[in-house]
């Protein structure tokens, strides 16, 4: 039998967490045959709340699940850790500036970056949920030095499958049957969902759809803003998909993308498209061997080109916030 896979999930009373914690305890993260110990990190109001979803851990009597560590100590719950999925943040309070905002977040970050740093396992896998993901992300890089850039990651495919469905519904085909979509950029409103290479079968789905228009601003803002769309319908924000897609990205990153298909990431910038190196930005990539490499060589057209510059920038703008909080 393998040995178990230690994963931390911080913020694991709240919404997300809830979600996520019974699906990574049945191996829809790590698979069917991967036992784990799961690692639940809070904050000591949410210890209670943690103690009880603890409990229903127990109760579920998951045969992967070797093992449930439930803490407020971030010392202790990122020891030994392999993946760290990183949900917990401050959240949007109504009237608190952007400022207040990332101030709040980017300390979150730094501490956990340096308890991660000295407690996880070598070649730990990271993967930022909370937002500002993609700026919370690079903060936990910075903070971080001693863990490889490529394994700090942030999460846009809850972005991703949200256009695999939008275009499923739109050409009522399977989503399944949906492939290579793009979100570039920033996990916020500026995101770039993109279509241009995406396939159904052999055929292109700009070919298919046939509505420019739509897919250049409806698809578009329907994705961007999905969100939104839930947190009005359920009067709380998306949990369950959001839960799904962070097992999706792991799943991806530590067993691989299928041949011909990519995903979308929010990585480490190596410039690649002309995006600005030393962001965390959204990429096509292809997983193998536990490691992601952004595809190269797509078109961009001019269209696609400004709304790439466009992202790039509000992130370059977020990093610039970030670091002012710093000093
Ligand atoms: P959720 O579990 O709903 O969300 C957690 C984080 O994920 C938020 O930052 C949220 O951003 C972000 N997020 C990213 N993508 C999505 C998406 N598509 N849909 C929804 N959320 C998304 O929040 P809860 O408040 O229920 O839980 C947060 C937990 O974190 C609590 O248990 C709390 O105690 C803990 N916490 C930890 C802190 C720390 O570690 N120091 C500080 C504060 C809280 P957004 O805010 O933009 O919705």
């Amino acid at each position: 039998a393998k040995d178990p896979v230690r994963v931390l999930v911080t913020g694991a009373a709240g919404q997300i967490g809830y979600a996520l914690v019974p699906m990574i305890a049945r191996g829809i993260m790590l698979g069917a045959d991967q036992p784990v110990i799961l690692h639940m990190l809070d904050i000591p109001p949410a210890a209670e709340a943690l103690n009880g979803v603890k409990m229903e851990l127990v109760d579920a009597a998951f045969p992967l699940l070797k093992g449930v560590v439930a803490t407020t100590d971030a010392v202790e719950a990122c020891t030994g850790v392999n993946v760290a999925v990183m949900v917990g943040g401050f959240p949007r309070k109504e009237g608190m500036e952007r400022k207040d905002v990332m101030s709040k977040n980017v300390s979150i970050y730094k501490s956990q970056a340096s308890a991660l740093e000295k407690h996880a396992a070598a070649n730990c896998k990271v993967l930022v949920v909370a937002n500002p993901a993609n700026t919370n992300a690079l903060i936990l890089k910075e903070f971080a030095p001693s863990i490889p850039e490529k394994n700090i990651t942030c999460l846009t495919r809850l972005d991703h499958n949200r256009a695999l469905g939008q275009i499923s519904e739109k050409l009522g085909v399977q989503v399944s049957d949906v492939k290579n979509v793009i979100i570039w950029g920033n996990h916020s409103s500026t995101q770039y969902p993109d279509v241009t290479h995406a396939t159904v079968g052999d055929k292109s789905v700009p070919e298919l759809v046939k509505d420019d228009e739509w897919l250049k601003s409806g698809f578009i803002s329907t994705v961007q803003q999905r969100g939104a769309a839930i947190i009005k319908a359920r009067k709380l924000s998306s949990a369950l998909s959001a839960a799904s897609s962070a097992c999706d990205h792991i799943r991806d990153w530590v067993c691989g993308t299928p041949e011909g298909t990519w995903v979308s990431m929010g990585v480490y910038s190596d410039g690649s498209y002309n995006v600005p190196a030393g962001l965390i930005y959204s990429f096509p990539v292809t997983c193998r061997n536990g490691e992601w490499t952004i595809v190269q060589g797509l078109s961009i057209d001019e269209f696609s080109r400004k709304k790439l510059d466009l992202t790039a920038e509000e992130l370059s703008e977020e990093k610039a916030l970030a670091y002012s909080c710093l000093s």
